[in-house]
C-alpha cells in the first residue's frame, strides 16, 4: 500500500525549500567573502583623510540629498518588528558614516544621555575608518548596512544592486540609500538575511536647516517606537550634534529612553 501523498508532500516541500535556500545563500556568501579582502586592504588607508575631500566623501554626491524622497514613507519599518511595544522608546539612527570628525561627537552625545543608537554605515567609509565602527559596537550601539557607497539601488542593474548590498557591512538590517527601494531590492536583502529598515521621522539634518529645526523635528516626531533618521556622515554635522544633545535632554525629561534597533 502506497503512503498517502499527504505525508510525502511536507517532506518534498522541505527538501525543495532547503535546496532553494541553499542556492540563494551561496552566491551571497561568495559575494560577502569576495568583498572582505577589499575592505581589509582599504582599511590601511590613512585615517586623516580631509573631511572635505570630495572624491572620498559620499555626501558630496547627489545621493544623500535625495533623502527626502517620497518613497521613504511607503514602507513602515516597524510594522512587524514590535518596536512600539516597549513604551517610550526611540530608535535613533545615523546614516552615511562612519566619519572621523562627526561620528565621535555623536558618540559622545549618546554616551552623555545614556542612549543607544543604530549606525547605518557605508562600506567605503568603514574601509577607511574601521576603528570608528569598533567604537560604535564597543559602546553598545548597533551597526546597519547602508550599502557600499550610497548608489541609488533602484537605478542599478540587478547584479550591481546585489553587489552594492552584499559588499556593505555585515548586519541584519539594510537601509537603502535615499530610501529608494522596491520589491526586488527587499527580496535581495532578505536573501542575505537583511531586513529593510527605513524611518518614521526624517529630521532633514543633512540640509543643514539650523539647530532649532532639527531639534524641533526630533521633539515633534518623538512617539513610542519611532525610528528617527539623522546623519553622522555626509558633510558638516555640527547642527546634528548640537540639536541631538538639546533634544535628548528634553526627551529624557519626558521619560524617553533610546535603544538600538535589533540589527
Ligand atoms: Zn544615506
Amino acid at each position: 500500500m502506497t503512503k498517502p501523498p499527504g505525508k510525502l508532500l511536507p517532506l518534498v516541500a522541505a527538501l525543495l525549500c532547503g535546496a532553494v535556500l541553499a542556492q540563494a545563500a551561496k552566491p551571497s556568501d561568495q559575494s560577502v567573502a569576495s568583498a572582505a579582502p577589499a575592505v581589509q586592504t582599504a582599511a590601511h588607508a590613512p585615517l586623516n583623510v580631509p573631511v572635505t575631500a570630495r572624491p572620498t566623501h559620499p555626501s558630496s554626491r547627489p545621493g544623500p540629498k535625495k533623502h527626502q524622497s517620497r518613497q521613504q514613507r511607503t514602507t513602515a519599518p516597524a510594522d512587524d518588528w514590535n518596536l512600539t511595544g516597549h513604551g517610550k522608546v526611540l530608535y535613533l539612527t545615523f546614516d552615511d558614516g562612519p566619519q572621523p570628525e562627526w561620528t565621535p561627537k555623536v558618540l559622545q552625545v549618546l554616551r552623555k544621555h545614556k542612549a543607544k543608537a543604530t549606525f547605518f554605515v557605508l562600506g567605503i567609509q568603514v574601509a577607511q575608518f574601521p576603528e570608528l565602527v569598533t567604537l560604535e559596537r564597543a559602546a553598545g550601539h548597533h551597526v546597519g548596512n547602508h550599502t557600499w557607497d550610497h548608489k541609488t539601488l533602484t537605478l542599478l542593474p540587478d547584479a550591481k544592486m546585489r553587489q552594492e548590498i552584499t559588499s556593505g557591512v555585515k548586519s541584519k538590517c539594510l537601509r537603502p540609500p535615499t530610501g529608494a527601494t522596491n520589491a526586488k531590492i527587499q527580496a535581495t536583502a532578505a536573501a542575505v538575511h537583511q531586513r529593510q529598515v527605513l524611518w518614521d521621522v526624517d529630521t532633514k539634518d543633512w540640509t543643514k536647516p539650523g539647530v532649532a529645526k532639527i531639534e524641533h523635528a526630533l521633539l515633534a516626531g518623538a512617539r513610542p517606537g519611532a525610528v528617527i533618521l539623522m546623519h553622522d556622515g555626509g558633510g558638516n554635522r555640527s547642527e546634528t550634534v548640537t540639536a541631538l544633545d538639546q533634544a535628548l535632554t528634553k526627551l529624557t525629561k519626558q521619560g524617553y529612553t533610546y535603544r538600538a534597533l535589533p540589527c
